[in-house]
């Protein structure tokens, strides 16, 4: 089964993809953790995409298919994939639909998160992640059990990213508006769009998730 976390920045798309990796055997595929992989290890995406990213725009689409075209034969997403944050323009959406049906798959359902965008500043600008194992935290919606000790590892160094701040994320808005919103008409012409609440808590959110994918496999 594969699925799509369609949302803006902030949305809780990588929050809410980790917990469901866990109980259905599918694999999270975050574009913007692989460029940020290039962008430390330095490899040629990396650098290209590097100023990019800063400024709250779009990697190429080439890029971004390319990269996502490669991670697909891998073994570890053949039962699924839950992509987190691609595609993010029309042109993705169509390469996405070609590569999985040269595999005889196909998108089984799109979820549409909605936040209002005053919460995914407030989401953004509080966000941080353990450094060593990449758990996600929030200052305020969910912070470590220990304050400064990540809960899965117990490390105690954490990261905030450099796009994370205010003025970059309002860029960001505005970058999804423009060119990742028209995907949810795509998707609804396809028949697989679902809309859920992405202003509940975590577990709420996590609930109507599950719901769609009870509803799927039944
Ligand atoms: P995305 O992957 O869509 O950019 P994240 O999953 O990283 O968003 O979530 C952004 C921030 O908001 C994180 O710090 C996360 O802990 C927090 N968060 C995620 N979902 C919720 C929620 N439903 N309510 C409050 N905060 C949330
Ligand atoms: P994210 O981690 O999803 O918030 O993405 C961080 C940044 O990586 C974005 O602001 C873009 O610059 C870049 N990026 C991630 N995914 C894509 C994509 N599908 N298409 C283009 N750029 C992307």
């Amino acid at each position: 089964m594969n699925l799509i976390l369609l949302g803006p920045p902030g949305a809780g798309k990588g929050t809410q993809a980790k917990i469901l990796e866990q109980g259905h055997g599918l694999k999270q595929l975050s574009t913007g953790d692989m460029l940020r992989a290039a962008k430390d290890a330095g490899t040629e995406i990396g650098l290209k995409a590097k100023a990019v990213m800063d400024r709250g725009e779009l990697v190429s689409d080439d890029i971004v298919i390319g990269i996502v075209s490669e991670r697909l034969d891998m073994p570890d997403v053949q039962k699924g994939v839950i992509f987190d944050g691609f595609p993010r323009t029309t042109a993705q959406a169509a390469a996405l639909d070609k590569l999985l049906a040269s595999k005889g798959q196909k998108i089984n359902a799109v979820i549409e998160m909605k936040v209002d965008d005053e919460a995914l500043v407030k989401r953004i600008t509080g966000r941080f992640t353990c450094a060593k194992c990449g758990t996600g935290y929030h200052e305020e919606f969910a912070k470590p059990k220990r304050l400064g000790v990540c809960d899965k590892c117990g490390s105690t160094e954490f990261t905030r990213r450099p796009d994370d701040n205010e003025k970059t994320v309002r860029d960001r808005l505005q970058v999804y508006n423009k060119q990742t919103a028209p995907l949810v008409d795509y998707y609804r012409g396809q028949g697989n769009l679902h809309v859920i609440d992405g202003m509940a808590d975590i577990a709420d959110v996590t609930r109507e998730m599950e719901a769609v994918l009870r509803q799927l496999k039944a």
